[in-house]
């Protein structure tokens, strides 16, 4: 997993204490609406629609006291605009587009489930605003929706979207949005250059606050990019309004300083971790930064239950930068022999074979996995050791290959790189691991669905980190990249068009997994979780000329300062 580094930020972390409330809460369990998420505090607000895993209260009573009537409030008066409009109505969905925007909706899933089901009726009005916006709640719900169908209506008689659309600026950036969940679909390349198009045209003359809104959303379009990140700017926008809603807002509020307080702990036990393994001093040409690493599980697991397999997972993720600077710059061929070896041997005895700088790598990488496994089996009964260790084994073998890439000057075709570069992106290695924390097991059932729910995202993680905008200034490792082998093939080929152009099309890969009610039994969670995955990477890579990360720098003001 090669790295990014914010070149700007001071990671320490200073608790600030805010006048808090609840903390949020998910689990894992199977697919199906009423079980993304659920409260803590279930019996007192949730009126008692979800149950917590039974790890979800235990360590974390501290956070009861943090309970605030504010947020309590909010969450019953937002529940009360359920009964205020018809659940067909625009007014119902705008209600429940908020809630996504702002990242609140997961108290309200029975609620938004039942506006969702009735959204059938907008889907036929003649109204762009109206059609867009249901055929997008629809399709986030799992329904098969044709979009090519459904958007017929707005074509001229070319094909294109009609011009007496062109002004609608609401309609347009809800049109904007749901082209972002292209799964393929001609009408949707055109909806999303149409609004594109026009949105733009139209940021001269709107009004300051509208025309900041539309640049963000054009700047950070729906869907692909970091929903907590964007659920800021959103909140931003509603407070600028003339008609505001006091109670989505409060409960807005509250979230975000729940999860920066939460963030804050995580950060400060995955700090107290690190500094104690001792690592950095161990290996010194090795990077040195785990607190930008837990941005990773931070990112891709929401939900207040999940805390430790938060810090979990940002430990695994540490240990695959490690692994990937051990190869790259730190070790000769013989000891990188070893090193597999003692991967495939999967035993602490095997450590007294490798060279003492990998010997704390080695044990700590041993004993994260097994907790992990053993966490597995306590939680959900799930024997997944041999798994785990599997996926070691083909990341280390990813690695080795690379590492005989290089050393014997042997340039791969792309194809053969980027097949390797997905396992050595790391993401799999991580993916498997949070897929036995959430409960799952792999089947032969889910087997396929789980591959490319997994390599699309890793996919588009490889692609990011290869179109190398800028180079991490932390890593000097002679990496190969998919960009230097096409350009080696096709020295007047636009490797970045190129590269984008596979991008979108994982993405489409990706959207076509995820919005499939039938397709499989993994938790909204975990598929959430891919799609955070490939939402976080090009914040992650996302250069700008001055070989900063102003996105990531931004993010991490936003949710961790
Ligand atoms: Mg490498």
């Amino acid at each position: 997993m090669a790295a990014a580094q914010i070149t700007s930020l001071s990671f320490s972390a200073q608790p600030i204490m805010f006048h808090s409330s609840l903390p949020v809460a998910g689990n894992g369990g199977p697919r199906g609406r009423p079980n993304a998420f659920f409260c803590p505090w279930a019996p007192v607000i949730c009126h008692g629609r979800r149950e917590a895993t039974p790890h979800a209260l235990s360590d974390d009573c501290d956070f009861q006291d943090l309970l605030s009537v504010q947020h309590q409030e909010a969450l019953t008066s937002v529940q009360a605009l359920f009964l205020q409009h018809p659940k067909s109505s625009r007014g119902m969905m705008t209600i429940v587009d908020h809630l996504k925007h702002l990242c609140i909706d997961q108290y309200f899933q029975d609620e938004i489930g039942n506006v969702v089901d009735s959204c059938m009726d907008l889907i036929r009005s003649d109204n762009l605003l109206d059609v867009t916006l249901s055929m997008r709640l629809m399709r986030e719900a799992g329904y098969h929706v044709s979009a090519d169908g459904v958007l017929q209506k707005f074509a001229n008689g070319n094909d294109d979207f009609s011009l007496a659309h062109s002004q609608d600026i609401r309609g347009l950036l809800s049109l904007h949005d749901v082209s972002q969940l292209n799964m393929g679909e001609a009408s949707l390349y055109k909806a999303k250059e149409y609004s594109r198009k026009h949105l733009r045209s139209t940021l001269n003359y709107l009004e300051p606050n509208l025309a900041r809104y539309v640049k963000q959303s054009l700047d950070h379009p729906y869907h692909v990019s970091l929903m907590q990140f964007k659920a800021r700017h959103h909140l931003s926008y509603l407070q600028s309004l003339p008609t505001r809603n006091a109670a989505i807002e409060k409960l807005a509020v509250a979230e975000f300083q729940i999860n920066k307080l939460q963030h804050q702990r995580e950060m400060q036990e995955v700090n107290r971790w690190w500094m104690d393994l001792g690592l950095a001093k161990e290996i010194p040409a090795a990077r040195d930064q785990v607190v930008k690493w837990y941005m990773w599980p931070m990112t891709i697991l929401e939900g207040y239950s999940f805390s430790k397999y938060r810090i979990a997972i940002t430990k695994i993720i540490s240990m695959v930068y490690i692994v990937d600077d051990i190869f790259d710059l730190v070790a000769t061929q013989e000891e990188l022999s070893l090193f597999n070896e003692a991967i495939i041997m999967w035993n602490l005895e095997a450590a007294d074979s490798l060279p003492s700088y990998m010997i704390s790598c080695y044990k700590a990488l041993y004993n994260i996995t097994n907790d992990i496994a053993d966490m597995s089996m306590k939680e959900h009964g799930l024997n997944s050791i041999n798994h785990l260790k599997k996926a070691w084994a083909t990341l280390f073998d990813g690695f080795m290959i690379e590492a005989k890439w290089l050393s014997g000057n042997h340039v791969p075709a792309r194809e053969d790189y980027l097949r390797n570069g997905i396992i050595t992106s790391g993401a799999p290695l991580l993916f498997m691991h949070l897929l036995f924390m959430l409960g799952h097991d792999i089947t032969e059932e889910n087997n396929d669905h789980m591959s490319r729910i997994i390599s699309c995202p890793a996919k588009i993680m490889r692609l990011w980190d290869d179109m190398g905008s800028a180079k991490d200034e932390a890593q000097e490792g002679l990496d190969c990249s998919y960009k230097e082998l096409y350009l080696k093939e096709s020295p007047h080929g636009d490797a970045e068009e190129h590269m984008l152009e596979m991008i979108a099309g994982e993405w489409e890969g990706l959207n076509r997994e995820c919005f499939s009610r039938t397709r499989s039994s993994l938790s909204p969670t975990f598929i959430r979780a891919s799609l955070n995955f490939a939402r976080m990477v090009s914040v992650m890579y996302g250069y700008d000329h001055e070989h900063r990360l102003p996105v990531l720098e931004d993010y991490t003001r936003m949710l961790l300062f």
